[in-house]
Parts: C-alpha cells; structure tokens; sequence
C-alpha cells in the first residue's frame, strides 16, 4: 500500500481493502522504522493521527467524505497546528504550539485528511539543503550521504521514502521545487496567491507560496484542489474560481509551445542534468510539443535581486520574535536590551541571523533606495520578461536545480554557492509564476527533475504536461530501496 497514489488509497477506503485507522497505523509503523536515519518529521503526533482516521472511518461508513478522507498527508513544521508544535525548524519556536490552524491544515482537516506528522524544514524555510534546522539535517533516502534539497526537505524525503503518501511544503526561491528534484518525486508551487498564507510563519511575505510534494501530478492536482481558493484572511488571497485540476489532466496535449530558456542550459549547469532534460523535451515533443528557444535575458539578475528583497522582508517578518510575546526567551534577562538580544542570539541559527543582518542592513536609512528599491526594479524587469517569452509560448521548461543532490557538508560552508541551488527556481517567485518539479531520471542514483513554469494561474496547464509525461514514462514511479 505504501506505492499506492491517492486516488488508488481512496479507492482502497471506499473498497473496504483497509480501513483509515489501518493505513495510518501503516504509515506511523513505517515512521518509526525509517525516520530514525531520514530525520524527515519533527514531530508525529500518533494519538491525534489515530484520531483523525477514526474519525474519517466514520465518514467512510456513512458514506460521506471526498477523495482525501482517511488518507494520511503530512505538512511543513510551519503551517500552524491548533495543539501540536509548529516550530519552523528552529529554537526559537521550539516550544511553540500554536493556538489556531494555518488556513491550509482547516483545508485539510475539511477534507478529512489524517494530519500524520510535521516534517522538517531548513530554519524559517531558509536553506536548499535542510541542512539548517535546528532538528539536524535531513537525509536523502536514495543516498543518505547526500542532502533531500531545501527548505521542504522533510516533505520531499517523507514523499519519496513512501513514509506519507503526500505533503505540503512553501516555496519561497524554490524549497517545493528543489527539494522535489533531488528526492525523485513531483512538486508544484502555485501562483502566488491561489493558496492562502494565513496560518503559515512567514519568511519573505512577497514571495512566500504554499505548495504540494506527491509521487504524481495527478495527485498534486488533488492536492491542489483541496487547499486552492479565496481567503479574506490574507489580504493577498486572490479571489478568483479554481479550475477542476484533476479534470484538467486529460486535456489534448499536441501543440503546446514550449520554450527553452536559453540562459537555463548555459554555464553551471550539470552535463548529465542537461542530458536528462533534454531527453524528456524529446519525448514531450514526441508527445507533440512544439519546442523552441527563447530567451529570458535578466535571468542572471534573479539571485542577487531574491537575496536582497527576501532578506529585507525576512528581518522585518522576524523582529516579532523578541522573547516577550512568543517564542525563546532567554534565562534571567538583566534588562530589556539583553532579553531581546540574548533571546534572538540564543533562538536564532547562523543563516537566519545572516539574514536578519542582510536584511536590515538593505533596509536601513541611506541605503534603502540603493539595495530594496534596487532589487525591486529588478524584480519587474524579471516579470516582464516572463511576460514577453509567454507572448510566443505556452510553458517554459528547463532544469530544476543544477545538479543532482550533493553531499551532506558540501556547501555548508559556502552560502553563495549555496544560494546557487535556485538559480533556476527563484525567477518564478519574483514574478509570482506557477511553476511545477517533474522528475526525469537519475545521474549515479540521485534523481534529477525537469522544471516547468507557465503564466498566472496556470497551474492546470502545468499539472497537464506533466500527467501526459508521466503516463509514457515511469521516473515518478521508482522508490527508493531503504532497507
Ligand atoms: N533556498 C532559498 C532560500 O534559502 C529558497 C528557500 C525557500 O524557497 N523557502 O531562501
């Protein structure tokens, strides 16, 4: 049952195959077997799992429910959980147990999914590795010397070592994605605003996005469907109607433009990543694409435009976190000055604090105009070139990160070739795009994925291409081997 995909679990719940309860038992035993090593979850909350399945058996019984009753689905450690901790990865929210749920877990529990567990994260989702939590790296379970990517990285290795069926992560400059490509499995970061951030610790306000981690686009497309939509609570929710994802997979695929940015496939990136990409554009125009070059010339400008904008909104997003009103507070403060610093010193790790100091810095008086304002102007001329190339293409397609999964410390001491790791997602999120992780084979046994990014709201066409890949290809159905 752990190969199964969502639809498949559900038919198996309607069918009586194994009750809600029995799944998530299922799933908590194979948590207990394999996390030891992966690290994948912070914290499994057994009895509120339990709960929650007997509760979704109920449903089944009557014959109620939706398509994702009874099925275990578990979430970034930063979507707020009423009564279990949400820590962010970090110290400072280590005792934290929010008193409300994020709007995305209210979607889920509608639903009447199991909330399984909360997965870890890079520190406040900032990181391509998980190597920045405060819980310890995450491992990759198709090579557990090598990273799962970040800052979902929890998610994405609990989707593919088969220890939850599906996940949420966020995806600020990346962390749905990425982490999608090196673990082997399916990601897809909506447009901003198609899903509510209400509920969901903030990192970089601007760029922030919640999204899913599934074996498969159609059950991305479900998950899509169920935390898609208004809400009043976040002033940038977009109220616009969501599309039937699922319906939307079996659409005809033949003539779809696809355009290749030709600053994708240059310098830095991996030879036998190009290889793999290009191999799966062969078989999409097989399909009946229609393939062509563009050209998205300020590409190279989108990283140090994201390590202005998401620093500044971060250092601002964080100064709530003083010792006073939430999170760690340090022992026997001397006075103010010293709880607050003493506090943030303590609850703090060492990337978030580059950040905060970054971000303050690109803030403050005198400088403000020639970083934040800066790194916005550049922010529009990225968006415009989004805007020209989707003149003459229908998706854009390229690599998703530059390299398979590296090695457990390989950039650990070298932020800058760190912040490289999205040099090819981070574009999406200045320009608010959907953008979806599809993986596409292996270079020595660590998975690689191809990229696709479409216009606003057009995460149907995403979900679409990828279905179509996936039902001639078989890369999303491989697991790794854990024993
Ligand atoms: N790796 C990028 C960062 O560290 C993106 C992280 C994310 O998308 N949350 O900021």
């Amino acid at each position: 049952m752990f190969q199964k995909s969502l639809l498949e679990l559900a038919e198996g719940l309607r069918r009586k195959a194994y009750s809600s309860v029995e799944l998530t038992t299922a799933f908590l035993d194979r948590i207990r077997q394999h996390d030891g090593v992966l690290n994948a979850f912070i914290t499994v909350p057994e009895q509120r799992a339990l709960a929650d399945a007997r509760a979704a058996d109920q449903r089944l019984a009557r014959g109620e429910g939706g398509v994702l009753t009874g099925i275990p689905v578990a979430h970034k450690d930063l979507f707020c959980t009423q009564g279990i901790k949400t820590s962010c990865g970090s110290r400072m929210l280590d005792s934290f147990v929010a008193p409300y749920n994020a709007a995305v877990i209210e979607r889920f529990d509608a639903a009447g999914a199991v909330l399984l567990g909360k997965t870890n994260m890079d520190e406040f989702a900032m990181g391509s590795s998980n190597e920045n939590s405060f819980y310890g790296p995450v491992r990759n379970p198709w090579d557990t010397d090598a990273v799962p990517g970040g800052s979902s990285g929890g998610s994405a290795a609990a989707v593919a070592a088969r220890l939850c069926p599906a996940a949420t992560g966020t995806d600020t400059g990346g962390s749905v994605r990425q982490p999608a490509s090196l673990c082997g499995i399916t990601g897809l970061k909506p447009t901003y605003g198609r899903i509510s951030r209400w509920g969901m610790v903030a990192y970089a306000s601007s760029l922030d996005q919640a999204g899913v981690l599934t074996r498969n686009a159609e059950d991305a497309a479900l998950m899509l469907g169920v935390i898609a939509g208004f809400d009043p609570r976040d002033s940038t929710s977009v109220d616009r109607p969501v599309p039937d994802y699922v319906a939307g997979l079996s659409a005809p695929f033949p003539g779809l433009r696809i355009g290749l940015p030709k600053e994708y496939f240059g310098p830095g990136l991996d030879p036998e990543v190009a290889r793999l990409v290009t191999q799966a554009v062969d078989e999409l125009q097989r399909l009946g694409a229609d393939v062509r070059e563009i050209s998205l010339p300020n590409t190279a400008l989108a990283i140090p435009a994201y390590y202005v904008v998401a620093p500044a909104e971060a250092s601002s997003n964080l100064a709530r976190y003083d010792g006073v009103r939430f999170g760690h507070r340090c022992e026997d403060p001397q006075n103010l000055h010293d709880l607050y610093s003493r506090s943030r010193a303590e609850g703090f790790g060492a990337e978030v604090k580059r950040r905060i100091m970054i971000g303050t810095y690109a803030l403050s008086a005198g400088y403000y105009d020639a970083y934040y304002l800066k790194a916005q102007k550049v922010r529009r001329l990225i968006r415009d070139d989004f805007a020209r190339a989707f003149e003459s293409v229908d998706v854009i397609l390229g690599p998703t990160a530059p390299t398979p999964a590296f090695d457990i410390g390989a950039k650990a001491d070298d932020p800058v070739t760190m912040y490289l790791s999205d040099i090819y997602t981070i574009s999406a999120n200045l320009a608010g795009l959907p953008g979806i992780s599809v993986p596409c084979g292996f270079v020595a046994g660590r998975p690689v994925g191809f990229q696709v990014i479409g216009p606003h709201f057009e995460e149907s066409r995403l979900l679409n291409l990828a279905h179509h890949y996936q039902q001639h290809t078989d890369w999303h159905l491989r697991a790794p081997n854990l024993d």
